[in-house]
C-alpha cells in the first residue's frame, strides 16, 4: 500500500537532496494501525513527471512487523496516477 509524504520539495529537489534516504516511517501502519511496526525494507524506482521533466526518483518502502504489509512512502508531487505498482508489493 501507499501512503502521500507531505514535501514542499520539487521532484528536482527531492533527487538532489537524496530525499529518499531521509524519509522517517509512518507513525503507525496505514493497513493494521499499530504504532512504531514499521521497519526500513527497500527502496523502488518511480518515474515522476516534474514541469522541467521526467525524473527517476527513489522510494521508501517500509515494511510492518505485525501484518508483513509493505509501505511505500511516496513524497506528495508524486500522487498516484495508476493503481498499477502492485507489482512492487
Ligand atoms: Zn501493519
Amino acid at each position: 500500500m501507499q501512503t502521500i509524504v507531505k514535501t514542499s520539495l520539487t521532484p528536482e529537489q527531492y533527487v538532489e537532496q537524496d530525499y529518499h534516504k531521509q524519509v522517517k516511517p509512518p507513525e503507525n501502519c496505514p493497513n493494521c494501525g499499530r504504532a512504531h511496526s514499521l521497519e526500513a525494507l527497500a527502496y523502488y524506482e518511480r518515474y515522476v513527471t516534474s514541469v522541467l521533466a521526467v525524473l527517476l526518483i527513489w522510494v521508501r518502502r517500509f515494511l510492518c512487523r505485525h501484518c508483513r504489509v509493505s509501505v511505500s512512502c511516496l513524497p506528495d508531487f508524486a500522487q498516484p496516477y495508476r493503481a498499477d505498482h502492485a507489482a512492487f508489493r
